[in-house]
């Protein structure tokens, strides 16, 4: 804490009032300090595939001969790019969450949309991984928020559940209205999560085996930015997981099921 000594001088009688005012500086300083390690996260994250691009650029240089080689540099350049390119999206949707003020326009939304559009999204990454994606939506579930963010998060889960399971798996994406919530629950018989790694997956950047999840392209961010669009939203999202076992992610955001007369806090005005 920073200490203000201020002395105010009493104009009658000429003796001073001395007044202590204590300020907390340490949320602004946590608040820079987290910033600048974000900076620095980003920068680091950033040179690691440029370098990558390149070493590959003249591995093909080199190849030139060999169009095998050719091939082979060409393909891990474009994933490498890949990922600069997620990467970049995802920071700049971070940024514009940051705040973590609740969103200005909100609007409802069709639960069953958001996750057709978030799986469809998915659909090359699980075609190449063979992953099934099965979706079972309850009827009339309208959610309050900005439908492409609320994508956003939902293809976030879906992908990463995706990603974390084994070829020719199955994911499941589920949702319905409870206790005045919409929950949409993404579930995989995947990898799943240690303990001890489950309450640090929604930081940035936080990644539980780096090699491993380079190598799927991932940048450790989308949990991130599913819990700040989950918040935004005025909601949240949770996670079980078991090692080995699997993993469920499952948002909670206002809404309900406009089909059943829930009501709505906007859209029922109309
Ligand atoms: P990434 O881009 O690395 O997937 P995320 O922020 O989306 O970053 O996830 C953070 C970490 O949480 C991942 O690196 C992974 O270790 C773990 N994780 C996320 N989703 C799952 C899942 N469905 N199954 C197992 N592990 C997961």
């Amino acid at each position: 804490p920073l200490l203000h000594w201020i002395v105010l001088t009493g104009p009658i009688d000429g003796h001073g009032t001395m007044i202590l005012v204590v300020t907390d500086r340490a949320p602004l300083m946590r608040a820079d300090e987290a910033r600048r390690d974000f900076v620095a996260n980003i920068s680091h994250e950033l040179k690691t595939p440029i370098g990558a691009v390149s070493i590959l650029a003249e591995a093909v240089e080199g190849a030139a001969d060999d169009p095998d080689g050719v091939r082979h540099f060409a393909g891990r350049m474009q994933a490498e790019t890949a990922r600069l390119s997620a990467l970049v999206t995802q920071v700049i949707d971070l940024s514009r969450l940051q705040s973590d003020e609740p969103l200005l326009r909100a609007e409802a939304v069709r639960a069953v949309e958001v996750i057709e559009d978030a799986v469809h999204r998915s659909d090359e990454l699980a075609e190449s991984r063979e992953v099934a994606v099965v979706v079972r939506c309850q009827e009339g579930l309208q959610v309050m928020g900005d439908a492409a963010q609320l994508t956003e998060a939902v293809a976030n889960l879906v992908q990463n559940a995706i990603v974390y399971s084994a070829p020719r798996a199955r994911v499941s994406v589920s949702a319905r209205s409870n206790e005045g919530l919409v929950e949409i629950a993404v579930s995989d018989n995947g990898i799943g999560i240690a303990d001890k790694d489950l309450d640090r997956i929604f930081e940035r950047f936080y990644r539980v085996d780096y090699a491993r999840s380079r190598d799927n392209g991932g940048t450790g961010l989308g949990l991130s930015l599913v819990k700040h669009i989950a918040r935004v939203h005025g909601g949240s999202v949770d996670v079980w997981s078991k090692l080995g076992q699997g993993s469920t992610f499952t948002l909670r955001l206002p809404g309900g099921d406009a089909g059943a007369g829930d009501e709505l806090p906007d859209a029922t005005e109309t």
